[in-house]
């Protein structure tokens, strides 16, 4: 089915609202997520929203924190997200990155203790909206979802890596994805209907490649929430000993240096952790210049000849902002299974979802 933006964000706005979290915040929320669907990164948009309802009244989640800075210079901060909602905690730590990088040309932001954080890309977007360039390293702590290179346990979460290059007067490049070869949520997409997965993105523990979401869930009913804790096998690191390298160091970066915790036992509770740096062209050299040689090297990137008929190569960013383009045209694609998990958990929450204009066409 599609559902039109606005009124599923309302929807997904009200939910959050009905569970305590604040207008603002109940906002910022439904906002992120939808723009994450609207990205066409289903896996991080409204498919979360029961998962976060339920760690959210599991105490996982806490409603209405703000981020506090544990210590800070004029260009470091290292900030505490409390556990509360990724969507308050992760403009937050941004804006202090912002700011210092302003002032200083650099700043390094050490984030701790944040839940969810989402799509990694909005972080950088929002440093490059700002004219400045980020580099953002993230783990989950707590988690435990993928196997390295040369293993079939898991030891890493799925640590996504995320770089935004601002170009004045031009659309920013915005590299953003997960080191696993694929997201959870893509699993969970899988799960519930939607794409299947590539193949080859999960393992059995006795080493076969896999694509099947049983892998990672284990068996789970119709209309139950697959839960990663249930299966047996792994996900897979993207890009094998390299990827897998890139990886470890997210978990090092995001998790022990920025004292949030690494993947795996031994922490008290998930979390997201986020090493980032902000960098503020002017004081490294005149912004035209830069942004003249990184306009004409996209220009020659982009005249690779297409590997196959029809293709073409793109930048990192550009898919997504054609799928937003198209989706808030012509609305954003769920699964029947999805749509019933966030109706049955509105319904839970006192709110009734047949009061929302959603449309409803076959996708
Ligand atoms: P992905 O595999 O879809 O890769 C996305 C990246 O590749 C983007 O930068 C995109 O612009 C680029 N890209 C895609 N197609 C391209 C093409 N044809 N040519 C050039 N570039 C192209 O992403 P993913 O690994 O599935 O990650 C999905 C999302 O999950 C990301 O937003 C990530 O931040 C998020 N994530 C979050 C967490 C968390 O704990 N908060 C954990 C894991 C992943």
């Amino acid at each position: 089915m599609l559902i039109d933006a606005e009124p599923l964000q309302a929807l997904v706005r009200d939910i959050f609202q009905a569970e305590g979290c604040s207008e603002a915040e109940s906002e910022r929320i439904a906002l992120y997520l939808v723009r994450a669907n609207l990205t066409g990164h289903d896996s991080h948009g409204v498919i979360r929203v029961p998962r976060y309802v339920q760690w959210l009244r599991d105490g996982e989640f806490v409603a209405n924190q703000s981020a506090e800075i544990v210590s800070e210079t004029e260009s470091t901060a290292v900030v505490d997200g409390r556990y509360g909602f990724g969507q308050s905690i992760g403009p937050e730590a941004v804006r202090i990155g912002l700011e210092k990088a302003e002032k200083s040309g650099v700043a390094v932001v050490a984030l701790r203790h944040s839940a969810h954080l989402g799509r990694i890309g909005e972080w950088a977007e929002m440093a490059a909206e700002a004219g400045i360039v980020s580099v953002h390293f993230v783990n989950v702590a707590g988690s435990q979802l993928v196997a390295p290179f040369g293993g079939v346990d898991r030891r890493l979460s799925t640590a996504p890596f995320a770089v935004g290059f601002p170009m004045p007067g031009r659309d920013p490049v915005i590299l953003d994805f997960a080191t696993s070869a694929v997201a959870e949520g893509k699993v969970l997409v899988a799960a519930r209907g939607g794409k299947p997965l590539p193949s080859g993105s999960l393992i059995e523990p006795d080493g076969t490649l896999s694509a099947d979401p049983h892998t990672l869930y284990g068996p789970y009913g119709e209309g139950e929430a697959p839960d990663y804790r249930k299966g047996s096998g792994a996900i897979r690191a993207f890009g094998e000993h390299k990827g897998s390298g890139l990886a470890l160091m997210c978990e090092l970066l995001a998790g022990a240096f920025t004292g949030s915790g690494c993947a795996g036992p031994g922490v008290p509770r998930f979390c997201n952790g986020m090493l980032s740096i902000y960098m503020k062209p002017a004081f490294f050299g005149p912004p035209e210049a830069y942004a003249a040689e990184a306009q004409r090297y996209i220009a020659f990137f982009k005249s690779s000849r297409p590997a196959t008929a029809g293709g073409e190569v793109l930048v990192p960013g550009e898919p997504e902002r054609r799928m937003r383009e198209k989706r808030l045209r012509e609305g954003v694609p769920l699964s029947d299974d999805a749509w019933a998990a966030i109706c049955a958990t509105a319904r839970s929450a006192g709110v009734d979802p047949s009061r929302y204009p959603i449309r409803s066409d076959a996708a």
